[in-house]
């Protein structure tokens, strides 16, 4: 089986009737960027940076983080490199910054808010991306943002960094923003934000989490909220309808799409994009070739008008 797959290396993910889906990798690393090409990904549209401070004794340098994409945009050579801003905290403890202890942490100082409360650490971050920019096209997004007020701040910390590297004649290149949808909140406000961005990724993981409000690694939970829903299915639809109104692409980078079932789904509700790890790119493009993007659209109908659980599952078991 895999040695099939293997002949899709170098083609594009298309359905039957050659509509177009670009297909990306969530990494954290350089060393998974140099295997993208096993796979014939678009690019990535996940770069993990916290996983830059997994083993980190201490917070990298600007020049450190610099260096990182500038490796990236090399090895990219001018595929798709969509950089998210640092999602710390929740699930992702890290040894080299000490989090504040917290009752509820996921529901606390996580992602953006994170990076918010600590504006030192958020400059050198967007420092050290505008300074890569110089050298080929980013797209850079922020992790857990749920209301307009929290761009606001970060685009007012985007001039001061465009400021200073200019004066220091460091210059920078223009990014291309992006804000992962996590939360419900994210999703009924998106129509306030959509002026600011230029792309939105639909995050499945942390969305699910927020949405059933079940910690995404309770396996008490699991089986009770599964990663495909209605709730999920209809706030995922919900959300490409209002970026398409204002004319801006969706991709999403959850787990959730690299069931072949649920990307012939996600398709067919009009996605853009999609960001899987990379294990599970051949399988995709594979499967997509299937059928036509008017067969996924009437699939995604139906899938959005079953209501119980075991339905939607077992409906979308069939969708191949
Ligand atoms: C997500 O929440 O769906 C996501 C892709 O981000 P992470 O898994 O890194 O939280
Ligand atoms: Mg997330």
């Amino acid at each position: 089986r895999k040695a099939q797959l293997l002949k899709y290396k170098d083609q594009p993910m298309v359905t039957q009737d050659s509509h177009r889906v670009t297909l990306l990798a969530n990494v954290g690393c350089l060393s998974e960027i140099r295997h993208l090409a096993d796979v014939g990904a678009d690019g990535i549209g996940l770069f993990r940076t916290e996983f830059m401070l997994m083993n980190a004794s201490e917070m990298p340098t600007e020049e450190i983080q610099y260096r990182l994409y500038c490796d990236a945009l090399q090895l990219l050579d001018g595929k798709i490199f969509t950089i998210r801003t640092l999602d710390i905290g929740a699930d992702k403890e890290l040894p080299c910054l000490s989090l504040p202890a917290e009752d509820n942490p996921a529901l606390g100082l996580r992602g953006a808010r994170y990076s918010l409360a600590h504006p030192e650490l958020l400059k050198t971050q967007l420092r050290s991306v505008l300074r890569a920019a110089n050298h080929g096209q980013i797209r850079l997004m922020f992790p857990m943002i749920n209301q307009v007020e929290e761009l606001d701040t970060i685009f007012d910390i985007i001039e001061v960094c465009k400021t200073e590297l200019v004066d220091e004649e460091q210059g920078y290149g223009d990014l291309s923003y992006g804000i992962m949808i996590e939360t419900p909140a994210a999703v009924l406000n998106l129509p306030s934000m959509l002026s600011r961005l230029d792309f939105i990724s639909i995050g499945t993981n942390d969305l699910t989490q927020y949405t059933m409000a079940a910690d995404r690694t309770n396996p008490l939970l699991t089986k009770a909220y599964p990663s495909l829903s209605p709730a999920i299915l209809a706030l995922i639809k919900m959300t490409i309808n209002t970026a398409k109104s204002a004319g801006i692409p969706t991709s999403l980078c959850g787990e959730l799409a690299a069931n072949p079932n649920v990307a012939a789904i996600l398709v067919g509700m009009g996605l853009d994009e999609l960001s899987v790890s990379p294990s599970s790119l051949l399988e995709l493009k594979s499967s997509m070739r299937n059928h036509s993007l008017d067969t996924y659209s009437q699939w995604s109908q139906q899938a959005l008008s079953l209501q119980r659980l075991d339905e939607l599952n077992d409906y979308v078991s069939h969708c191949n």
